[in-house]
Formats: C-alpha cells, sequence, structure tokens
C-alpha cells in the first residue's frame, strides 16, 4: 500500500525508519502530490486534507483529533482514526499524578515560599481527604483515574455515559459532581459541548481552594473566569499545559500569575516506540478490508 506521512509537528526523519521496519512490504512517502491508500496525519500542511478524497484511512497521529475535524476540507466519507497509544496514556497519566501531588502536598506553595526565603508549614491533608474529580472518563481520564483511586484519592468521573470503573464515582450530571471536587483535571475531547466547559459558574461550585489541571485542549478553558477565580481566592493553583493560542503569547497574563503552573503542551507525547504497533495494527485492518480500531465518531466529534 501507499502511505502519507503528512506533519509539520511529528518528524518524519524520526518516524520513517520505524515505520518502514514495521511494515516493509508498504511504501511511505512525505509530502508529494500521489494517491495514497492510507494517509498517517498530526497537523498536516495546509492542503494535505483537500487532496485525501477517497483515501481508506486516515489515521491521526496524536489523541486528540479536533484540529482536524475542525478543518473544513476534511474529505468527507474519509474514516478517521484516533491513535491511542499506551506511551502516552502512561505519560499523560505522570504528568497529572506529579500535578495532583505538587497541590496535595503543598509544593506549588512552598515554591512560592523559597522564592521568599520563607519557612512555614501548611496543614496536610491525607489522599482520603480530598476528591479529584475527572472530567472525562476515556482512554486517558480512566487511566489517570484509576492511579489516583490507587494512591487513595477519592475519584469522580464526569463522562456523556455511566462508567463502572472500580474506585471511581461517575456522574453524567457536572453540577452534582464539581461541589464534591477538590481538584479538577479536564481530560475531555474538545467539541461544541465541552468548549468552555471551565468557565467562571462551574468554577464557583468546586471547593474552596481546589486546583484545576488542564491536560485537554485550551478552549475548554475560560481564561478570564479562571483569573478572577485565582484572584478572588477561591481557587488555589491552575495547572496548564495547553491553551487557544499556542505558543503561548509572552503578553498573555498567564505566563507572570503566581496561582498558574504552565507546561509547553507536553502533558504527553506521542511516543513512536509504542505508538508504532497501534498503527501497524490499523494498516493491516485496511489490508485485509476490516473496520480500522479507535475511529471517530463524527456526529459526536471524537
Ligand atoms: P476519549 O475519546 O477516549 O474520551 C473522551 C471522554 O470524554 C469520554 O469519557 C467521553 O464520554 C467524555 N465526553 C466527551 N464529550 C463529553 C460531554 N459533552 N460531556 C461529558 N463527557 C464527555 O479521549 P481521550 O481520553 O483519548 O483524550 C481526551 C483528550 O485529551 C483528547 O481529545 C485531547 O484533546 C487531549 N490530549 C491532550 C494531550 C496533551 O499533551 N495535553 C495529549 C493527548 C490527548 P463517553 O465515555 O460517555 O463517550
Amino acid at each position: 500500500m501507499d502511505i502519507l506521512f503528512a506533519s509539520e509537528t511529528e518528524k518524519a526523519e524520526f518516524w520513517l525508519p520505524l515505520l518502514q521496519r514495521a511494515l516493509p512490504q508498504d511504501r511511505f512517502f512525505v509530502g508529494e502530490e500521489r494517491s495514497c491508500d492510507v494517509a498517517l496525519l498530526a497537523t498536516p500542511p495546509a492542503g494535505t486534507l483537500a487532496r485525501l478524497k477517497g483515501v481508506k484511512l486516515i489515521q491521526s497521529l496524536w489523541m486528540g483529533v479536533d484540529k482536524l475535524l475542525a478543518d473544513p476540507e476534511y474529505p468527507r466519507g474519509v474514516p478517521l482514526a484516533r491513535l491511542i497509544d499506551p506511551g502516552m496514556v502512561a505519560a499523560m497519566s505522570e504528568s497529572v499524578l506529579a500535578h495532583v501531588l505538587d497541590w496535595h502536598r503543598h509544593h506549588d506553595r512552598y515554591r512560592a515560599q523559597q522564592a521568599r526565603s520563607e519557612w512555614r508549614r501548611f496543614k496536610q491533608y491525607l489522599a482520603s481527604d480530598r476528591t479529584i474529580g475527572i472530567l472525562g472518563l476515556g482512554e486517558l481520564g480512566s487511566d489517570a483515574a484509576r492511579k489516583l483511586a490507587a494512591l487513595g484519592f477519592r475519584v469522580a468521573g464526569y463522562s456523556r455515559r455511566p462508567k463502572q470503573l472500580a474506585g471511581v464515582q461517575s456522574f453524567t450530571d457536572l453540577d452534582a459532581m464539581l461541589p464534591l471536587c477538590n481538584a479538577l483535571v479536564c481530560l475531555l475531547p474538545l467539541t461544541p459541548s465541552t468548549r468552555g466547559i471551565v468557565n467562571g459558574k462551574n468554577l464557583a461550585l468546586l471547593k474552596p481552594h481546589s486546583c484545576v489541571i488542564n491536560v485537554a485542549r485550551g478552549g475548554h478553558v475560560v481564561v478570564g473566569d479562571l483569573l478572577k477565580s485565582l484572584d478572588s481566592g477561591h481557587l488555589g493553583h491552575a495547572y496548564l499545559d495547553v491553551f487557544d493560542s499556542e505558543p503561548l503569547p509572552p503578553a498573555s497574563p498567564l505566563w507572570k500569575h503566581p496561582g498558574v503552573t504552565i507546561t509547553p503542551h507536553s502533558a504527553a507525547l506521542t511516543e513512536p516506540r509504542t505508538a508504532i504497533a497501534k498503527i501497524v495494527e490499523n494498516v493491516e485492518r485496511v489490508r485485509r478490508g476490516e473496520t480500522p480500531l479507535y475511529l471517530v465518531d463524527f456526529d459526536a466529534g471524537y
């Protein structure tokens, strides 16, 4: 089969030798204007999608597909598969645990004190004193939920459909979940119904001095509302990995805010060593004429 690799963020020179070794009978190419059977895409150069009518599968190299879906040139009728990369899932849970523990053990506040040479202890909480709310209990949210529960945190999770996960209280009603939460982790896909979900109304429902961790997409957070909540003291800290405009512009008030910790969309990077097997699995399915795994539901938008 002919397989196109097109990405402005993922490095072809890194991926192609791994892909070629895993799929020796297939022909890989980058960016040329010729037809293909499968396209492997993440942030493809402008005009790429318009050329993919009739392709058997577009395989995303990322877990989030909001950018591909938002592109008006997406070729209607071509199936789109998400990449469910075990290395990326593990990395995301590590990032979530790191932020939850940073806040839970007051390290955010101790860092601020250190800058003032100040020696003062804060009250200790047990993990079981804290409820961590997770928006989205999909591939990423459910793994983070399981690992937080294993550390002894109470875990609540919000999804469209109810879930049965050991140690996780499942909610489909956000207003019922938020008042229980000391920390809120956003791991939702960005869709019209989740855009702006971390807003003033919802932040006000959290327990006082909570933390917010957004590792999903910038569009989930209403930044003005978040800053107001931090400035009022209601929100204790915000860990932000993703932004509406990336890189985050130097003029953004988020950079210098003492209540905000910023990471550069690095909570979980695609890990070729674990992702290749998943891509191979879907390419082989296409070759055999079978339905690929992890297809996006275009109506739901994720
Ligand atoms: P999944 O599609 O596996 O899970 C999505 C979850 O969100 C599901 O539980 C789903 O509910 C729930 N959901 C979707 N819409 C709604 C809604 N309107 N109301 C309530 N719940 C909703 O996604 P993943 O876990 O794989 O990934 C989540 C997001 O993480 C990605 O879309 C991407 O944007 C982001 N991401 C960020 C990275 C980073 O480095 N910062 C890296 C990788 C991903 P249900 O189960 O009922 O369908």
